[in-house]
C-alpha cells in the first residue's frame, strides 16, 4: 500500500499564492515516488492548480495528485454556492475531502449529508477522504471509539463494497489546529479499531484503504506518528500551507 500525505489549505491561499507554492513545491519532489501527495487548495485555486499539475506531468513531475475540500452530491441544480462533482471531474480532482470536522461543526453537516456526498464521489471517480473524530468532550467521557464507529459506519453504509475507493482520515477534533497533537499510541489506538472495523465491513476488502492521521502534524511528530503499524498516511493543516514544512514532514514520513 503506497501512504498518502495529503495537505488541507482549508481557506487558505489564493490563485497567485497557489501557483507560486507549486513553483517551490514540485520540484522539491518530483524524485519522491514511494509515496502518493495530494494537495487540497480552495475551490478558486484549484483551476490553476490543475493546470500547473498538468504542465508538471509532461516535465515528469508527475506525483502530486489534486484534491477537493468538499462537495456536493448532486450533479447540478439550484443549490447556490455548491459546487458539483461534474464540476471537478473537469478539473481532473483525483480526491475529495469529505465530512471534515470543520464541515460537521462549523457548518452542521450531519453524517446522512456526508454519506450522500461520499456515494456521488465514488459514482463520479473521485476518491473520497472520509475524515472522522472526537470532541475532547467526547474523549474525557470515554465514547471516542463509539463516536469513531458511528461516524464510519453511517458515512460508508452502503458503499461498503466500495472500500477499496475510499480513504479514512482520522482528525480527533482537540487536535486540529490546536499544537496539541495525539501521541503515537493514541493515534493507533483509534486507527486499529478503524481498521478492523473497515475489515469486518468490507469482508476483507479494505487492503487499499489507507487510514490518515491528521491534527496538529508537523516535521518534528511525522516520524514518530508514521511508524505505528496502523497510520498509513497524514492529512496536514496548517504545516502544509509552507512548501518546505511541508516537503519535511513528506520526508520525515519516508524515513
Ligand atoms: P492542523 O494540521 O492545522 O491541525 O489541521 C488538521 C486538519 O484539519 C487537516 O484536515
Amino acid at each position: 500500500m503506497k501512504y498518502l500525505i495529503a495537505a488541507n489549505w482549508k481557506m487558505h491561499k489564493t490563485c497567485a499564492e497557489t501557483l507560486d507554492y507549486l513553483d517551490k513545491f514540485l520540484p522539491s519532489v518530483k524524485d519522491i515516488l514511494n509515496v502518493e501527495i495530494m494537495i487540497a487548495p480552495p475551490f478558486t485555486a484549484l483551476s490553476s492548480a490543475s493546470i500547473r499539475l498538468d504542465a508538471a506531468k509532461k516535465e515528469g513531475e508527475f506525483n502530486v495528485k489534486l484534491g477537493a475540500q468538499n462537495m456536493y452530491f448532486e450533479e447540478k441544480g439550484a443549490f447556490t454556492g455548491e459546487i458539483s462533482p461534474i464540476m471537478l471531474n473537469e478539473l481532473n480532482i483525483d480526491y475529495v475531502i469529505l465530512g471534515h470536522s470543520e464541515r460537521r461543526h462549523i457548518f452542521k453537516e450531519k453524517d446522512e449529508l456526508i454519506n450522500k456526498k461520499m456515494y456521488s464521489a465514488i459514482e463520479h471517480g473521485i476518491r473520497p477522504i472520509l475524515c472522522v473524530g472526537e470532541t475532547i468532550e467526547e474523549r474525557e467521557q470515554g465514547i471516542t471509539l463509539n463516536v469513531i464507529e458511528n461516524q464510519i459506519r453511517k458515512g460508508l453504509a452502503g458503499i461498503e463494497k466500495d472500500m477499496p475507493y475510499i480513504d479514512i482520515a482520522y482528525e480527533p477534533v482537540w487536535a486540529i489546529g490546536t499544537g496539541k497533537t495525539a501521541t503515537p499510541e493514541q493515534a493507533e489506538e483509534v486507527h486499529r479499531f478503524i481498521r478492523s472495523l473497515i475489515n469486518e465491513m468490507s469482508k476483507g476488502n479494505d487492503d487499499k484503504t489507507r487510514i490518515l492521521y491528521g491534527g496538529s502534524v508537523k516535521p518534528e511528530n511525522a516520524t514518530d506518528l508514521i511508524k505505528q503499524e496502523n497510520i498509513n498516511g497524514f492529512l496536514v493543516g496548517s504545516a502544509s500551507l509552507d512548501p518546505e514544512k511541508f516537503y519535511k514532514i513528506i520526508i520525515n514520513s519516508l524515513e
